[in-house]
């Protein structure tokens, strides 16, 4: 099956006794049993429930992958997969993370003596200088946060097999219909599945697809003996987002594109990042590794300072300031006071987060509108 057709019907639920189109919400935490010698399909819901089951069969076959699990959130999937480790492994991750993942890593995971090296994953060199032999896993982002930088899944893939890693992708960013990476060589994939899956800024929620079977037991094992799962109301949610992902891809990607073409050419805007340019520097590996380019546009202003980019954003009337991405509404973010507040401004200033940095996660209105928003801003 194609992935258009995947998305609208991959949670079918034959089982369903009286033909309803959508998955239930089986709102039910127990299930009767038929005796005491023989155990129905559930038993109870933290180990598993149908709604959520459909959920993580459908995202399992959006990646590609034959296991799925369903997470509360994101990083409660992302702890989960870091619960896989044991005291004195080691982690290499890229430098450019979501801000939550840095301090599950850093301020949480740390003081279980498991240690992270975050690093520049593009650069195989100094990947090589980091490994030891309590190295276990490669975390990866990719298109990462807010810079839109591209890390090449395939060569990491390479890599990372044959130095026996578990290759992790968060493909929050791309969602699965612009980017695979477990068929691209990642031994993981984790989702925020708030954002893009899910579509419409309703649910917090995370998934965890993979093809390993042992590395899938250990997972299912962690997820029902930790309980991080998420209910079957908000399973219900994503899988109801999940059905229009592809259309809401390709208009985010066409709607990203006209709005990174307007900024690039105007006359107040500094840099404009995002990896559909052709001078991006990493664009030839997204145009291989990515369907299209994604609907996240990041820009800095000309000679601007903290205060009038905050007017700037106060001028927006579409575009609403908000934290996440991936909704069919346009969101913009402040990343130096927002999702990086928790670096400190040399750290920020370093990595390119500077005070006139603006994030927009670009939605499916008409295109027109929110050009001329942005423009009305910028002027
Ligand atoms: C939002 C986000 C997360 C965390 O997910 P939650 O659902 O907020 O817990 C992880 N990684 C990336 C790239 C994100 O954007």
């Amino acid at each position: 099956m194609k992935f258009n057709t995947k998305a609208v019907h991959g949670d079918h639920n034959p089982d369903n006794s009286i033909g309803a189109i959508m998955v239930p919400i089986y709102q039910t935490s127990t299930y009767r049993q038929p005796s005491l010698l023989t155990h129905g399909e559930y038993g109870y819901s933290r180990t598993s429930n149908p709604t959520r089951t459909a959920l993580e069969k459908a995202v399992a076959a959006l990646e590609y992958g034959q296991f799925g699990l369903a997470f509360g959130s994101g990083l409660a999937a992302i702890d989960a997969v870091i619960r896989l480790l044991s005291p004195g492994d080691e982690v290499i991750a890229g430098k450019e993370l979501y801000g939550g993942t840095y301090r599950l890593f850093k301020n949480i995971w740390e003081r279980y003596q498991i240690k992270f090296h975050f690093t520049d994953l593009n650069d195989l060199t100094v990947i090589r200088s980091l490994i030891c032999l309590k190295t276990r896993m490669i975390w990866a982002e990719t298109p990462t946060n807010p810079l839109l930088n591209i890390v090449d899944i395939k060569t990491i893939g390479i890599f990372s097999k044959k130095h026996k890693l578990i290759f992790v992708v968060d493909n929050t960013f791309s969602s699965p219909y612009l980017q695979n990476p477990l068929p691209l060589g990642a031994d993981i994939v984790v989702h925020s599945a708030t954002k893009y899956l899910g579509g419409h800024s309703d649910i917090v929620l995370g998934c965890v697809v993979l093809n390993d079977e042992d590395l899938a037991k250990k997972l299912y094992y962690i997820q029902n003996a930790c309980g991080a799962i998420c209910g079957p109301m908000d399973s219900f949610l994503a899988l109801r987002g999940i059905k229009t992902l592809h259309v809401r891809m390709q208009r985010h990607c066409e709607n990203a594109s006209k709005i990174a073409a307007f900024l690039r050419a105007h006359n107040k805007v500094d840099k404009v990042y995002w990896p559909g340019f052709e001078d991006h520097p990493n664009h030839q590996i997204a145009e291989a590794q990515m369907k299209d380019f994604g609907g996240m546009v990041s820009f800095s202003l000309l000679n601007s300072n903290l205060q009038r980019t905050s007017e700037v954003i106060q001028k927006l009337r579409i575009f609403t300031l908000a934290e996440s991405l991936g909704g069919v509404e346009s969101l913009c973010g402040h990343p130096a006071s927002m999702t990086h507040a928790s670096l400190s401004e040399k750290e920020r200033i370093s990595i390119g987060i500077v005070p006139s940095l603006i994030r927009l996660s670009v939605g499916i209105e008409d295109a027109e509108d929110l050009i001329a928003d942005l423009n009305n801003a910028l002027k």
